[in-house]
């Protein structure tokens, strides 16, 4: 007979609540509502991570020992990752690197950090998914595919679901549009409202459509109608209840000139009504923005001192490997599979401590491995939504192992 729980899946920040896993003797038989990305979320680690100081099985407590030395004796320590911790362990870490004086930055130092610190210094507002569903008639994917990325984010909140004010759902009620570099799986659902630009010139289209919506005649470099720049400004205008998904797209092309974001979305509020919700990958990476910037008014990129945290580039994982990180913590990440060669080598190079519940690549570089639970599966705690909405975590495994939370509380102990 299998025991069935409701559970939150951490596949992605989406974190759908509706998830019925049926378990039986530990072992997931069926799991129903979740996506692929869930499943696979489910079922866990191919390869369990174990206790490890230079490449041989240890205990968990030699382990968390020859940690604790290595950062206590480090002069530049850098904390990285946390993604995918819950923001308990976000918490805790924000203590162990306030206790050694080190640098804390997270994977959102390359993607949606700049989108985030806009929506909590109040530059961009926001709202939630649930307003999304329930109010929402035109949704602008922009650089983002969340067919792909977030399987069930049209079909829960975005589009194809019937709202308080959109009961005729999108067969009449909801428009998508796409502005995309391709034709992803979500511009195709969006049709004839999808317009297709060269990479890297999202900023000049953003400045077109301000010129658009300012009813100047827009100019475009590249080879695209108009005609569809206008009726797109028109479209905006008139709308209800707007909402832009800000994808990786969209972000990595505009760099750091968020502010003419910020710009169209303000336009847009003097027009009619729109918000922003960036389109965040890992299930908790927008909690360390939050939980960071509650500690120090910062959202990442942080480097605590004798006179208190400060903030700046020189902080990012990428100039501290490219500079004085003499040792390095890294957490529920894998940076050795996506950062470029150089930098990967960087990290072999320097004490790499690694806290993760799965075996990767980046644990065979692993000066220390130190395995925790799987957050959201066998350890509980809070984690932010995409949208900036907490949610309680619902485990369903239970295991005898340690928590991220709990490791680094037992690292910051052995450091006092
Ligand atoms: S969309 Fe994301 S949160 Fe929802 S089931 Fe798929 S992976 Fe899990």
């Amino acid at each position: 007979m299998s025991d069935i729980t409701t559970w939150i899946c951490t596949g992605c920040a989406l974190l759908c609540e509706d998830i019925q896993v049926y378990a039986a003797n530990g072992r997931v038989e069926k799991v129903e509502h979740a996506c692929m990305m869930g499943k696979s979320r489910v079922t866990g680690c191919k390869h369990i991570a174990k206790p490890m100081v230079d490449h041989t099985e240890v205990t968990i407590d030699k382990a968390i020992s020859k940690a604790a030395h290595i950062l206590k004796n480090a002069d530049n320590p850098v904390l990285y990752g946390w993604g995918n911790s819950t923001s308990q362990a976000q918490i805790a870490g924000i203590e162990l690197a306030r206790v050694l004086n080190a640098v804390i930055d997270s994977t959102s130092s390359f993607c949606q950090g700049i989108t985030i610190n806009e929506i909590l210094q109040g530059q961009m507002p926001s709202c939630t998914l649930e307003d999304v569903r329930e109010k929402a008639d035109v949704i602008l994917y922009w650089g983002a595919d969340p067919m792909s990325s977030h399987p069930r984010h049209l079909s829960k909140y975005s589009y194809f679901p019937r709202g308080d004010m959109r009961q005729h759902g999108y067969e009449e009620d909801r428009k998508a549009i796409a502005i995309d570099v391709r034709q992803s799986r979500t511009a195709r659902i969006c049709k004839d409202m999808f317009y297709r630009i060269p990479p890297g010139s999202d900023l000049e289209f953003m400045k077109a459509l301000l010129d658009a919506l300012d009813g100047k005649v827009p100019k475009l470099s590249f080879d695209l109608d108009i005609k569809r720049l206008l009726e797109l400004a028109t479209l905006l205008k008139q709308c209800e209840f707007g909402v832009i998904f800000a994808g990786l797209g969209l972000v990595y092309s505009i760099k750091e000139d968020i502010q003419i974001l910020s710009g169209l979305i303000s336009k847009l509020n003097e027009l009619s009504n729109f918000s922003l919700i960036p389109m965040v990958g890992h299930f908790n990476m927008r909690g360390f923005n939050h939980n960071l910037f509650n500690e120090t008014g910062y959202i990442h990129r942080v480097k605590f001192t004798d006179k208190g945290p400060v903030s700046g580039i020189e902080f990012s994982i990428i100039e501290q490997l490219k500079g004085n990180a003499d040792a390095i913590l890294i957490i529920g990440s894998d940076p050795l599979a996506s950062l470029p060669g150089a930098l990967s080598k960087r990290i072999e190079d320097i004490p790499l401590i690694l806290i993760d519940p799965c075996e990767n690549l980046t644990t065979k570089a692993a000066d220390v491995t130190i395995p925790c639970k799987a957050s959201g599966i066998e350890e509980g705690g809070t984690a932010y939504r995409m949208d900036g909405e907490i949610i309680e975590l619902s485990p369903f495994v239970q295991s005898k192992g340690m928590s991220d939370e709990m490791i680094i509380q037992r690292i910051i102990k052995e450091i006092n």
